[in-house]
């Protein structure tokens, strides 16, 4: 049975929080936490965060054929423009960004099977022989190195609040096995607080997922019953109202929880761009692939820098900053595997 939890708040907290102690480690620190919550539990109404959800799930926006057209002309498939692209960026490095989750990988119900294909994970391998490359994702860095498990990247991770350069030896090394950049390390012990509060308030709807990507959290609601949708989103309001320091933004069937300051996976294309020495240059030719709300921060720099290529991965007409787009993965894949092809028939630069 599911009781609600603005019924019963704080004896029904004591009750969960003494059955997962493991989880929560100091009961009593818990518990002060959550009394922080109860004031505000009663009135709280299904709002804008709501309707957001909805107004973010396809089912509920019928795409006609002539919406389709026309953004498909405004963002043409980088695959079908793939040598005019290319005939454009001749004499420039090309840099690759890649997202994980809906551009490298499928989405799938469960986060922690988000699983790369053998064949994609090669194709990565190749494009990283040629070019630097980097993984840009939401996930924890460990997470999703564990997911591409090539040393040969450049990885960040918690929206880009997590750098990290190449292991392995290659000609796009920089540095020696460092951490690069960690613009958010202050506010870890905040993360981890309402990762434990999230993950207690959360656990009596069913399908609802806390992931902890260190720097900021995913509240993953791709399973949870549309009839639950609006008391995830006020548990979820009621927590981070609490933490001004945090703010919430939503993704694809997830939220996004994350520190105030000004850094997003843009900063960190940016960041990245200058670590490789292409800070001012306009020798390079980013290209940067992904396909959700949080891509549209890097999507905006390359378009206000008027420099790379920005494609967005969707099947469905979506408002963007990016130039071109991409259907799935799968065209992903295609787009790596013959921009390397295209490189080996390139004569050489230098
Ligand atoms: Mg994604």
């Amino acid at each position: 049975m599911v009781i609600s939890d603005a019924k019963s708040g704080i004896p029904m907290a004591i009750a969960y929080g003494m059955s997962d102690s493991t989880l929560f480690g100091n009961f009593t620190q818990l518990k002060k936490l959550l009394k922080k919550f109860e004031t505000s539990q009663n009135g709280a109404k299904i709002n804008a965060l709501l309707d957001s959800m909805r107004a973010s799930s396809p089912t509920r926006r019928p795409i006609n054929a002539e919406d389709r057209n026309s953004w498909i002309l405004n963002h043409p498939s980088a695959l079908t423009m793939f040598e005019d692209i290319m005939s454009a960026s001749k004499g420039k490095q090309i840099v690759v960004f890649l997202d994980y989750d809906g551009t490298l990988s499928p989405i799938v119900e469960d986060p922690d099977r988000a699983f790369i294909t053998t064949e994609m994970r090669e194709a990565v391998r190749e494009v990283a022989k040629h070019f630097p490359t980097a993984i840009v994702s939401g996930r924890c860095r460990a997470k999703v190195y564990g997911f591409v498990r090539l040393s040969e990247l450049y990885y960040a991770g918690s929206q880009g609040m997590d750098i990290k350069g190449p292991t392995k030896g290659h000609k796009h090394r920089k540095g020696n096995q460092t951490v690069l950049c960690q613009p958010a390390r202050e506010f870890l012990p905040m993360i981890d607080e309402v990762y434990k509060v999230l993950t207690y308030k959360v656990k009596c709807i069913p399908g609802a997922i806390v992931e902890n990507n260190k720097f900021c959290l995913s509240v993953h609601y791709r399973c949870v019953d549309e009839t639950k949708w609006g008391e995830l989103a006020d548990q979820v309001k009621m927590v981070i109202k609490n933490y001004p320091q945090l703010r919430l933004t939503q993704g694809r069937k997830v939220f996004e929880i994350r520190p105030t300051i000004k850094w997003n996976k843009g900063n960190a294309l940016e960041f990245l761009l200058e670590s490789l020495g292409y800070a001012e240059s306009n020798d390079v030719l980013p290209v940067y692939i992904g396909d959700d709300r949080t891509d549209e921060d890097a999507f905006k720099v390359l378009h206000d820098k008027g420099q790379g290529l920005g494609i967005l991965v969707s099947k469905t007409p979506k408002e963007t900053n990016a130039s071109y787009s991409l259907q799935e993965p799968s065209e992903v894949m295609h787009f790596l595997k013959r921009l390397v092809e295209w490189k080996k028939l390139s004569p050489p630069s230098h």
